[in-house]
């Protein structure tokens, strides 16, 4: 395997088959801390053109069953919040796709989390900036796939965006893929801003969660990601052997930044000539990288994320999987 080889445990969402479902994973209700019913909260996300929606009350559970039908997929969570004895505040822990109610007050963050994988749950690491966590508060976390990048609701305060806390951790071998949501509390000044576009198959729960946990799917706030490809290009040698260099090709809707991100310094942001935009870019890769994300930014500062992906054998070698 070549050290620019994808890692087949992820997906690539803009070449497997399939449909783009839009969803959020991340909202609260009257029965904890939110403005809206259950049935007002789904309502508004249905209505606003949403393939799916994951309520996360805090510290429990609500039946959501009655909210999914062909054409709109209701998935069960919660916010879970045990103590961080790392300095930072408490934890913020989206669980998806679990049933009963997790003790979490008081209680050690990987015993929770455990607790949620014993449901057959999945667990994101929300809104680390709003959290003033940093990497040493969350690097003893095990077990999460994805920390939020974007969080709407803590754009009140300025603190939407946690790019560099994803960007520590992944640096330092966690594999976490990136997630931008509402965390929807009010009827409105929270809602509809930061959302996944999934591939999958279809609307089921297998489906969206599958594509979910596998990385099928990118982040955004508005822009659209058509596709990001590793691809030859032109001659190239290295360690004195001819080897193809590669290059990341991304298109996207118009955008006035296209950045590809790897491991500490490596990476490019292109920026559109003034008055123009730009709809692709491509960044030649050194064979260092041991893995990329890509950022678009629109002209009003909205921006989407590509998930990592990760080069196996390189990727492997930091990887504490
Ligand atoms: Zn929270
Ligand atoms: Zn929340």
């Amino acid at each position: 395997m070549s050290a620019l080889t994808r890692d087949p445990e992820y997906t690539d969402p803009f070449s497997t088959p399939g449909r783009w479902f839009r969803g959020n994973t991340h909202t609260h209700s009257a029965v904890s801390d939110g403005r809206l019913s259950i049935a007002e909260r789904f309502a508004a996300y249905r209505e606003a053109g949403y393939d799916f929606l994951a309520l996360t009350d805090h510290r429990c559970v609500s039946d959501v069953s009655p909210f999914s039908d062909r054409d709109f997929l209701a998935i069960s969570g919660s916010e879970l919040h045990p103590r961080n004895p790392f300095g930072g505040e408490l934890y913020h822990l989206v669980a998806l796709d679990v049933r009963e109610t997790i003790e979490s007050r008081g209680r050690d963050a990987n015993d929770v989390i455990a607790d949620v994988r014993a449901q057959g749950g999945h667990v994101i690491i929300a809104h680390p900036y709003w959290c003033g966590h940093s990497v040493v508060d969350l690097m003893p976390l095990e077990g999460c796939f994805a920390v939020e990048v974007y969080n709407d609701t803590c754009a009140r305060i300025g603190k939407a965006n946690s790019e560099p806390h994803w960007d520590d951790l992944l640096d330092r071998g966690r594999p976490l893929l990136g997630i931008a949501c509402d965390d929807a509390h009010y009827p409105d000044i929270d809602c509809f801003h930061g959302w996944v576009m999934v591939k999958a198959p279809d609307l089921t729960r297998e489906s969206v969660l599958g594509a979910l946990l596998t990385g099928s799917y990118y982040s955004t706030m508005g822009p659209a990601i058509h596709d990001v490809q590793i691809v030859d290009a032109e001659g190239s040698a290295s360690g004195g052997e001819a080897l193809p260099a590669r290059k990341v090709v991304v298109c996207s809707s118009p955008a006035r930044a296209i950045a590809c991100k790897a491991q500490r310094s490596l990476g490019r942001r292109h920026l559109a000539p003034e008055g123009q935009l730009l709809e692709e870019a491509e960044f030649p890769l050194s064979g260092a990288e041991k893995y990329v994300r890509v950022e678009i930014e629109d002209e009003r500062g909205r921006k989407a994320w590509s998930n990592p992906i990760f080069f196996g054998d390189r990727w492997s070698a930091i990887s504490p999987r």
